[in-house]
């Protein structure tokens, strides 16, 4: 079982983190999905349907890293198995935040249609902001998976990726948005905030032609 003052104190910093990006128009219309780890086999994660500017604690439940649901008359996103896949691989991990910023869709729209399957991002100082980055001469890539409402099927694939490719910090689902994590959830939204920089650097280049 779970501690129930664990759950509370990530529950609010899930909240925060959802005003916060609701404040930046990162996650419009109920989208996106929050989770933060409660222990070796528990997460906290937002409740399916829940506009996330507007959560409060009923807003978020526990789901065991097994799927199953510990907060009884409640169901979770749909892309439970998204956040779970990550937790499992990486005993540190403790959060994974999921947001569907404009930039975002626009970004894996745009690297499918040009047949990239992955967005590089390179020599940017704010690169340093994620974890083994020491200088802004890296170059971070961004895989871009194809949408699929198959959620164990897209899980399973990201999963294989991640097994060959350890330094991937975030990737892109097409016309969907992005999902990132951290060791804890204001790490991960520290994640976010420097994906979404560069997010906007990308395409304000690509609007200037360059
Ligand atoms: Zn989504």
């Amino acid at each position: 079982m779970y501690d129930e003052t664990i759950f509370k104190t990530r529950a609010a910093e899930i909240i925060r983190a959802g005003r916060f990006f609701f404040e930046r128009g990162w996650v419009p219309a109920t989208a996106g999905n929050f989770s933060a780890r409660l222990d070796a086999d528990h997460m906290a994660i937002t409740v399916s349907g829940r506009h996330k500017g507007e959560l409060d604690e009923d807003g978020i439940m526990v789901v065991d890293l097994e799927g199953n649901v510990l907060t009884k008359d409640k169901r979770p996103s749909a892309e439970t198995f998204l956040h779970i896949i990550l937790y499992r691989r990486d005993p540190a991990l403790g959060s994974v935040l999921h947001t569907h910023s404009v930039n975002a869709t626009l970004l894996s729209i745009l690297a499918r249609r040009e047949g990239r399957t992955e967005l590089v991002l390179s020599d940017y100082e704010v690169l340093k902001a994620l974890p083994g980055i020491d200088t802004h001469a890296s170059s971070v890539r961004v895989p871009v998976f194809a949408n699929d409402q198959n959620i164990p099927r897209l899980a399973a694939q990201v999963d294989d990726h991640m097994q060959k490719h350890r330094d991937v910090h975030g990737y892109l689902i097409e016309g969907h948005g992005f999902y990132t994590w951290g060791v804890d959830v204001e790490t991960a939204r520290r994640h976010v905030e420097a994906f979404e920089f560069l997010f906007e650097c990308e395409m304000q280049l690509r609007r200037l032609g360059s």
